[in-house]
């Protein structure tokens, strides 16, 4: 089989190393892709916004199955052109993206399906804004309808900032705040069939002990010790089978990654988020994991025919992944810096996010740099890995969360 792999980023090099792993896979394409995954792909230089030229790649290369890292050529219709074409594609639609491209879609379809979620207005002026916040009181949750490259969604005690925040977007989701831990439950989908992968959790804050900006992630683990023995019985069940349904019943299939966001409140599980691509940094933790072969899967989903594969092989180790992130992330990264000293050990992985060559040397590209991600038998070893990986690379005023999985650990220690 040969594969092409849209997108830039450490999901995408995860992504690369595991579809690496198939035997089914003879070529690996990836556009535009990134300096470690040259290592082990062909890289090709077609950026992820220039759809036109992934159309021409495609056929360009003779490709038998394409998978779509990122939301916005999603949303913006590259799977659509693509299968225009002929081709098998992991990934939605335009019209299925949605679910990740609009805040107050994704809710339509949750009532529709009955899929556990926060109570919530949508509203498009100031007075609706007011009303939807006195409703529900603080802490304030308001999401911008489209999609914000994690900017969109604002959680605050202070009014005044919630409507500020709401007052920036045409259309707004304002919703009840939901309390409990947050887990992340990707489902792989056929646009009827659904496999619901094992669950993981992520760091959004910038710094540790949760202080600090939103980020895009700064670690993540998995499998999760403390979640609820039937998660992803349940989540499949309540969550990620009746959406894909109602997509579905509605003639816009959904065909890819299913991401359901949730929080684990004491109602039971309720869906914070969707996105309809894998997550960043869940997918390096889940993919080291995951013993299935990729390439095989991920055609299965683009093909219709995931019903035929055999359920989810997992491999009993933990993993653990830690971002090294650029001084002034997530304001304002500090870029073009040099990268030394990337030593892997045995059980472990480097995945880049954002470097570039210069000549000969790495350099920093932008704010989460590079995803250190360590496997072992119990959290501490995958943690010792990671952290041990991390503790050689040098990169001026880079920094990154020490306390990625640390309560886990202690907790699976202490049992
Ligand atoms: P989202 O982009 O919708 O995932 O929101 C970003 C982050 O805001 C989430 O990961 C949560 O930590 C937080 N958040 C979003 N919605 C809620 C909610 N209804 N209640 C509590 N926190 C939320």
């Amino acid at each position: 089989m040969k594969v092409l792999l849209i997108g830039t980023g450490g999901r995408e090099h995860a992504l690369a190393l595991a579809l690496t792993k198939d035997d089914q896979l003879e070529e690996l394409h990836v556009a535009p892709g990134n300096p470690g995954i040259a290592n082990i792909a062909l890289c090709h230089a077609v950026g992820v916004d220039d759809l036109q030229g992934i159309v021409a790649l495609a056929h360009a290369i003779k490709i038998d199955l394409v998978v779509i890292g990122p939301e916005k050529p999603l949303v913006d219709g590259l799977a659509d052109l693509l299968r225009a074409d002929g081709f098998a594609v992991f990934g939605p639609s335009a019209a299925a993206a949605q679910l990740e491209g609009s805040k107050d879609f994704a809710k339509q379809i949750m009532q529709e399906a009955n899929v556990p979620t926060a109570r919530s207005f949508t509203c498009t002026n100031r007075a609706e804004v007011e009303s939807a916040l006195d409703a529900f009181g603080a802490p304030y949750v308001v999401k911008h309808d489209g999609l914000a490259a994690g900017k969109g969604v604002v959680v605050t005690d202070d009014r005044a900032l919630a409507l500020e925040h709401a007052l920036l977007s045409q259309r707004v989701v304002i919703e009840e705040y939901l309390l409990g831990p947050e887990i992340s439950l990707f489902g792989i989908c056929d646009g009827t069939t659904v496999l619901a992968m094992q669950p993981a959790q992520d760091f959004k804050r910038a710094f540790d002990g949760d202080q600090g900006p939103n980020t895009g992630g700064m670690g993540a683990y998995s499998p999760l010790p403390w979640a609820p023995k039937n998660i992803m019985e349940e989540t499949l069940e309540r969550v990620l089978q009746p959406t894909v349904d109602a997509m579905a019943r509605r003639g816009t299939p959904f065909v890819g990654l299913l991401y359901a966001g949730l929080a684990l409140t004491d109602q039971g599980i309720k869906v914070i988020e969707f996105n309809a691509r894998f997550g960043d940094p869940e997918t390096q933790v889940l993919l080291l994991r995951l013993k299935t072969p990729l390439a095989q899967l991920l055609y299965q989903a683009a093909t219709g025919t995931l019903h035929e594969a055999a359920t989810l092989q997992w491999s009993e180790d933990w993993a653990v992944t830690v971002v090294l992130a650029s001084e002034g992330y997530p304001a304002s990264p500090k870029f073009g810096e040099p990268i030394i000293g990337i030593n892997p050990v045995d059980g472990s992985a480097v995945f880049h996010a954002a470097t570039t060559l210069d000549g000969t040397s790495l350099k920093s590209s932008g704010g989460r740099v590079l995803s250190i991600t360590g496997v072992g038998s119990d959290l501490k070893e995958a943690r010792d890995k990671a952290y041990r990986v991390l503790a050689t690379i040098s990169l001026q005023g880079s920094y990154y969360r020490s306390d990625i999985a640390l309560n886990a650990s202690i907790a699976e220690k202490g049992n």
